[in-house]
C-alpha cells in the first residue's frame, strides 16, 4: 500500500528531509512544515511542498492527507539548552497539533520519540519494556519530558479516539545534512577532524553510544509508517562504541593528525546507549545494513554535506 499524500513536520531537518525524499521517491505527494528554526529550507528536496509554519500553533492545511510523520523538534542538546521552553512546545503542542490534525484527516500518525525517553538507563540494552530513568528536572528535560509527553499523548489519541498512531523511539543518527554546529558528536569529530583542531570528548570517553546511518533509519521510519503497529519500536543500530573509538575512527577515516582532548563531562549524559531491536526485526522486518566503519566513510567521502 503507497500514500497518496503525506505530511512531514520537521522537514527541513536532518531526518525529516530524509523521509521527504524516501517518501517522494515511492510516488507520494509531500508536504513539508517547518519554520526553520534548526532546518534549512535547503534542505527541503525539489518537488516537496513547503508550509512554513510553527508546529507549536494550531495546525491547518487544506485537502486529503492519508499519512502524517511527525518529525518537528530541535533535537541536539545544543538547540534545545538554547531554546527550553521552545523545546517543550514543540515536542508538546507540536505533537498536539499533529495529532489533531492525523485525527481530523484520518491519517496514520508516525511519531519521532526518542532513545532519550530511557534517560540515564538501569537497564541495557534497552527494550521496549523499559519504563526510562530521566531526571525531570534537569536541562536535558526540555526534550526528554517533552518526548515522553509526546508518547503519552499519542496512546491517548489512539485509546480515546481510534487514531492510527505509531511511535519509534529513534537512537542516535547521523548523515549528509547534519549541521556542522549542531553540536551532535559525529559532525562536530569531523568539522574538528577536517580542521585539524583537537576532537573535543566530554569526560574520559568511556561513555557509549550506538550509531545508526541515516539511510538505515529512514528506511525504518517508512517500514513503520506502512505497518499498522502501535510501537513504541525501537529504530538503532544496535553496534555499540565508545565516544573515545568513535573520536579515534573518525581521526583515522579524516586522515586527520588531530589530537583528543577531554573536556567537561555533560550533565545528565548517558553512561550507555544500545537499542535492543529484536521488535523491529519482528514487526517490520527491519535490519541496520551498514555498519559504523562504513558509514564513517561514507560521511567521509561526502563530507556530511549533499
Ligand atoms: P533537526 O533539528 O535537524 O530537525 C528538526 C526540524 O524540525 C528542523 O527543520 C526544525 O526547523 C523543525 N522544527 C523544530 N521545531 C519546530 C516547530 N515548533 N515548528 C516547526 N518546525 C519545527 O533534528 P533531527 O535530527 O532531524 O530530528 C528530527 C526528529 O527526530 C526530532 O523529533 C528528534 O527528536 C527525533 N530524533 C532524532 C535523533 C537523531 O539522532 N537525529 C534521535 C532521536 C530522535
Amino acid at each position: 500500500m503507497g500514500f497518496e499524500r503525506a505530511v512531514v513536520t520537521g522537514g527541513a531537518g536532518f531526518l525529516g528531509s530524509h523521509v521527504c525524499a524516501a517518501l517522494l521517491k515511492r510516488g507520494t505527494a509531500v508536504t513539508c512544515v517547518d519554520d526553520f528554526r534548526t532546518g534549512s529550507p535547503d534542505n527541503v528536496p525539489e518537488g516537496v511542498g513547503l508550509v512554513v509554519a510553527d508546529v507549536s500553533k494550531p495546525l491547518d492545511l487544506l485537502g486529503p492527507v492519508d499519512l502524517v510523520m511527525h518529525l518537528a523538534c530541535p533535537a541536539s542538546p545544543v538547540d534545545y539548552l538554547r531554546d527550553p521552553v521552545g523545546t517543550m512546545k514543540s515536542g508538546g503542542l507540536g505533537t498536539l497539533h499533529a495529532l489533531e490534525l492525523a485525527k481530523r484527516k484520518n491519517a496514520r500518525i508516525v511519531i519521532a520519540s526518542t532513545s532519550e525517553v530511557y534517560g540515564d538507563p538501569l537497564e541495557h540494552p534497552q527494550r521496549e519494556t523499559y519504563w526510562g530513568n530521566v531526571n525531570p528536572i534537569g536541562p536535558r528535560s526540555v526534550y526528554d519530558e517533552a518526548k515522553r509527553f509526546g508518547e503519552a499523548l499519542t496512546c491517548a489519541f489512539r485509546r480515546e479516539y481510534g487514531t492510527d498512531t505509531g511511535i519509534v523511539r529513534i537512537f542516535n543518527t547521523y548523515g549528509p545534512r547534519m549541521r556542522t554546529d549542531d553540536g551532535r558528536m559525529i559532525p562536530t569529530f569531523f568539522s574538528q577532524a577536517l580542521a585539524g583542531e583537537p576532537l573535543t570528548v566530554h569526560g574520559d570517553g568511556s561513555q557509549t553510544r550506538s550509531l545508526c546511518h541515516v539511510d538505515d533509519l529512514v528506511r525504518g521510519l517508512v517500514a513503520m509508517a506502512h505497518s499498522d503497529h502501535p510501537g513504541p519500536v525501537n529504530l538503532g543500530n544496535p553496534e555499540e562504541v565508545t565516544v573515545l573509538e568513535v573520536a579515534r575512527r573518525v581521526v583515522e577515516v579524516c586522515g586527520s593528525e588531530s589530537e583528543i582532548r577531554h573536556v567537561e563531562p555533560m550533565q545528565d549524559d548517558p553512561r550507555r546507549r544500545r537499542p535492543d531491536i529484536s521488535l523491529a526485526r519482528e514487526v517490520l522486518g527491519w535490519e541496520p545494513r551498514i555498519d559504523l566503519a562504513e558509514g564513517l566513510r561514507r560521511s567521509f567521502d561526502r563530507h556530511l554535506v549533499g
